[in-house]
């Protein structure tokens, strides 16, 4: 059976900055999980950063992250990505679905780093690493394809 590597908060965990999570409600969630199909990883988490913590966005060339007093947390995501790409290596997966927009989870849109809730085309830190090898990456917006994808299996 694939597994599908899922973002924490989309499962109803309260992993993000502020404490809360964001939790997917879809059928198809509560049938994979009874499967036993999903496995949930918190990048930023994992990466070693503390819940709560400072909001954090990619910066304009998509190379660092930034809280909004100028910390730079890029290396906990750089961590956060690697120890999602070796949870993929490990289980043999190839689909990931991940919370949209998140500079992490993002995979086709991401907030700015103006701090001022504009979004552009790009990818989170985890997203795009796990792209990069090979790992199928969908979002709350495209979980539809992926369903199809398993479906097909
Ligand atoms: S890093 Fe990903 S899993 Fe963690 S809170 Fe942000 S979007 Fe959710």
């Amino acid at each position: 059976m694939k597994k599908i590597l899922i973002s924490s908060c989309l499962l109803g965990q309260p992993v993000r900055y502020d404490g809360q999570s964001k939790p997917l409600i879809h059928s198809v969630i509560d049938h994979w999980q009874s499967e036993g199909r999903l496995i949930s990883i918190c990048p930023e988490v994992a990466g070693g950063l503390p819940i709560p913590r400072p909001p954090a966005e990619l910066n304009q060339s998509l190379q660092k992250v930034l809280t909004e007093d100028g910390i730079d947390v890029t290396p906990q995501f750089i961590r956060g990505a690697e120890l999602a790409l070796a949870l993929c290596n490990k289980h043999n997966i190839g689909y990931a679905l991940l919370k949209e927009s998140s500079p992490s989870c993002g995979s086709h849109k991401v907030y700015d780093g103006s701090f001022t809730n504009q979004k552009i085309n790009g990818q989170g830190i985890t997203a795009k690493l796990l792209s990069e090898y090979g790992v199928s990456v969908y979002s709350e917006d495209t979980i539809a394809q992926l369903v199809s994808e398993i479906a097909r299996q």
